[in-house]
């Protein structure tokens, strides 16, 4: 069992940014174990991404069919597993999606093998795999010593920077056929309600609406600022539980962790659970009516006063031309 196998992730036929955040943690491990760096790419067209993923892997390993379009859990498994047969790691790495949140813990219990799940930091102390982990809301670091075989870990987005371009050797593809009696079946694939302006996850910039807005009617303030400022919108979770807008856009412990530069927080309290989300923000905001909410205490910049006021004179300002 030898290698540092590295999952790409596919979106719309294209090589999302976390693949290659991957191989970059993948490379690093794989020269402190002294190990070769594999990759592997599933989907239902990998012209695109085989291109896109040059990680310096000595083997690449295609797994395509158009029974991984839409996506669902168990054709994905067996596909890994059929990956993780073909070239037998010792250390297996991925992304952390929303679907990998889904399916990369069923395959662990399949393999009966060790897995940490949104990990920051990869770790060789010997043979041993040493992996670090915001844990408690991020309120703690934790660090696990992953067992098994092989040993699995997912990665956060915008932990490590991307992997450059760097030849790599063969290119194997496996034929898998699609698993018989699937247990769901996707009778429709609807577009993500936030295809259009900056992903969230990847953006520089992140306005962000919390219960304090006060309905869904005044929700066009968040965007209105978004659109001025070219960001990202993100709300917490009751804004998304109340249906103002969709649980694609919510930020926090169960939902997205942001990596922005900007952060601007308007009407959330900072409970612990949405801290979590914007702990690798670099600098957040805060407009709130409360000086006490706890949100100042993670914030570079307050403005305590009500956000109907706060925000026009705010876009205002951004629109007038630079002197
Ligand atoms: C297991 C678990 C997981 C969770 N995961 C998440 C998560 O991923 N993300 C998340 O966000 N939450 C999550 N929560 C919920 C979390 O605990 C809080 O309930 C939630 O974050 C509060 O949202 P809020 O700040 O929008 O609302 P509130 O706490 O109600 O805060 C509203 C704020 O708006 C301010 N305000 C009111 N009017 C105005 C005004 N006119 N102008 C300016 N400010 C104003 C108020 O002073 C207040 O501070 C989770 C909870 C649990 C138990």
């Amino acid at each position: 069992m030898v290698g540092v196998l590295v999952f790409g992730d596919m979106a719309g036929g294209k090589l999302t940014p976390a693949s290659l955040e991957v191989a970059a943690a993948g490379a690093g491990l794989a020269d402190a174990l002294g190990e070769p760096l594999l990759g592997a790419l599933i989907g239902d067209d990998l012209v695109a991404g085989s291109e896109q993923f040059r990680g310096g892997f000595s083997s690449l390993y295609l797994v395509e069919g158009k029974h991984y379009r839409p996506y669902t859990a168990h054709a994905c498994i067996s596909a890994v597993q059929a990956v993780i047969k073909a070239c037998s790691p010792s250390v297996a790495l991925f992304p952390h999606t929303l679907e990998t949140r889904e399916w990369v813990p069923r395959l662990a219990a399949r393999l009966n093998t060790g897995l940490v799940m949104d990990c920051t930091v990869l770790a060789a102390e010997g043979k041993e795999l040493v992996v670090t982990k915001p844990i408690y809301g991020g309120g703690v670091l934790g660090e696990f010593v992953i067992r098994g075989t092989p040993r699995m870990a997912t990665i956060r987005a915008g932990v490590y920077g991307p992997r450059s371009a760097t030849p790599g050797g063969e290119v194997v593809r496996l034929d898998v056929t699609a698993p018989q009696q699937a247990r769901v079946t996707v009778l429709e694939e609807a577009a993500a309600a936030a295809a259009s302006g900056p992903k969230l996850k990847d953006a520089k910039i992140v306005v962000s609406g919390g219960r304090g807005l006060g309905g869904r009617d005044n929700w066009h303030f968040i965007e209105e600022t978004a659109a001025a400022l070219g960001a990202a919108v993100g709300c917490s979770r009751p804004v998304a539980d109340s249906g103002w807008v969709s649980t694609s856009h919510q930020v926090g412990l169960s939902g997205i962790c942001v990596t922005s530069d900007l952060y601007i927080a308007v009407g959330i309290s900072g409970a612990v659970q949405h801290l979590a989300g914007i702990s690798a923000a670099r600098t957040v905001v805060a407009i709130n009516v409360d000086p006490e909410a706890d949100i100042f205490t993670r914030a570079n910049y307050g403005v305590v006063g009500d956000y109907r006021e706060v925000l026009p004179a705010f876009i205002e300002r951004i629109k007038q031309p630079r002197s």
